[in-house]
């Protein structure tokens, strides 16, 4: 059968529920822990700070398919299902026997993933009748797929702009203001957490941990306000599950399997999303792949970080979460994937890691932009640097299989467009882009500050 350049699925083929990779782990991801009492968190401790159903979902090890309501579904279909498109030109040019097939996030107008878990996370507030919401961005991507679906509900939202994002990057900042969000640069004076992470040091260009503490202190002394997180998280991985629903089915259509899966990991969610289904099939033993999570060099949480119980935000108020870390207080040297400068990783993945079902690589950010660039030439999309290091492992992946004559299925995710990483694309164009890559000494140093559990 010829396969099309895009399989796109019709509207009944969409998937009405998320899969929870979850219920096919024979060993479970460990449970969050309250920072004082080193206990399992309670779902009454947790919907202090989330909203009741999402508690629900992040404490659900067991029920394998979960409803996808009616409202999401709706919003969905605006965009969705995402393309997979097989990269035959690119297949060309490479001169490889490999097939090589992506799935395509970005086209909405957020550009990427993030919309999927942002709407419904709004969706679970509304209902829960919440006053508002709370969140964190980094480089803004999460900030402004969370300000898209609280602007469709008409629910109220704050996002703590990592102040260095906040300034050098303008137009994620407009386009949450567009969509009606309040945004606040972080650290700012608004938050105890933040007053005391500038009386420290008053110049201080926030990180992503730092925004997380300031959001949900943000969220616990208002009245009626719940966080939210677009990453890490069980429930974020869960409602990531359509991109590899979607893409099952579209291949299944087609009698294709892949041999290889890979994907970017910040936080985990999207790499999650796009290999849950497939890992679930190879944990009920009906099939086998080769998956890998793809990290930058300079922040390297899989291949050199350790699997313990951390903090999730620098100012210390977030759950323990086992996870792959290199130590809240790690702060990875400025590079230009945003979306993948996280300490921690999503505990699923680091326990399917940890169980050797998975593997990781980290790239440095030359070669991503490297791959970034022949792709944005060749298959036309202009890519994320975060989704560009999946580019890079599924090229290297392409170019052994010309070496090896092996014919090999391959599947990346292309979790999205890089229309606002142009800053990253020039100092890469002008040969200004270095490699950073943490010394053992600066990994040990944030290492043994984790908490002693
Ligand atoms: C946020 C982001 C990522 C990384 O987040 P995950 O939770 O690891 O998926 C990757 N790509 C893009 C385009 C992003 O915006």
């Amino acid at each position: 059968m010829k396969i099309p350049y895009k399989i796109y699925l019709n509207e009944e083929e969409m998937p009405k529920q998320y899969y929870n990779v979850r219920a096919d782990m024979k060993k479970k991801p460990a449970p969050l822990l309250n920072p004082g009492t080193l206990q399992p968190m309670t779902a009454a401790e947790l919907e202090q700070v989330f909203c009741k159903e999402l508690v629900q979902q992040e404490l659900d090890d067991t029920t394998p398919y979960i409803d996808i309501p009616a409202e999401i579904l709706s919003f969905y279909k605006m965009y969705r299902p995402s393309p997979l498109v097989r990269a035959y030109e690119l297949e060309k040019k490479l001169g490889t026997p490999a097939h090589i097939y992506y799935k395509f996030e970005g086209n909405n107008t957020s550009g990427s993933h993030k919309l999927n878990s942002a709407i419904a996370q709004a969706y679970y507030a509304k209902k829960q009748g919440l006053k508002g919401l709370t969140t964190e961005t980094g480089a803004g991507q999460w900030g402004t797929a969370l300000s898209m679906a609280c602007a469709y509900l008409d629910i109220p939202l704050h996002v703590f702009m990592v102040k260095c994002s906040y300034e050098q990057k303008p137009f994620r900042r407009e386009v949450m203001r567009t969509y009606g969000a309040q945004v606040t640069p972080s650290p700012s004076a608004t938050t105890e957490v933040g007053k005391r992470i500038l009386a420290n040091d008053p110049d201080c260009t926030g990180s992503l941990g730092c925004a997380i503490s300031e959001a949900v202190e943000c969220a616990v002394t208002n009245e009626g306000y719940r966080y939210v997180l677009g990453s890490v998280l069980n429930q974020v991985l869960l409602h990531q599950s359509v991109i590899g629903l979607e893409t099952k089915t579209a291949m299944d259509k087609y009698g294709i399997k892949p041999d290889i899966i890979i994907g970017c990991a910040g936080g985990g969610s999207n790499l999650g999303g796009l290999i849950s289904p497939f890992m679930g099939a190879q944990l009920r033993g009906e099939a086998q792949y080769q998956f890998i999570a793809v990290e930058p060099a300079s922040c390297p949480s899989f291949t050199r970080g350790k699997y313990a119980y951390d903090f999730c935000d620098t100012g210390m108020v977030c759950p323990l979460a086992k996870m792959y870390t290199l130590g809240s207080s790690f702060i990875p040297s400025a590079n230009h994937a945003g979306g993948l400068r996280y300490h921690g990783m999503s505990p699923t993945l680091s326990e399917l890691y940890d169980q050797g079902l998975m593997e990781a690589r980290a790239v440095e950010q030359t070669s991503v932009f490297e791959a970034a660039e022949y792709f944005a030439k060749i298959e036309g999309i202009l890519p994320a640097p975060e989704s560009s290091h999946a580019i890079r492992v599924a090229l290297d992946e392409a170019i052994k299989c010309r070496e090896t004559g092996e014919q090999k299925t391959i599947l990346f995710g292309l979790t999205g467009t890089g229309y606002f990483d142009m800053i990253a694309y020039q100092r890469y164009n002008d040969g200004e882009m270095r490699d950073y890559i943490p010394t053992d000494e600066d990994i040990a140093a944030s290492l043994s500050k984790l908490p002693k559990v």
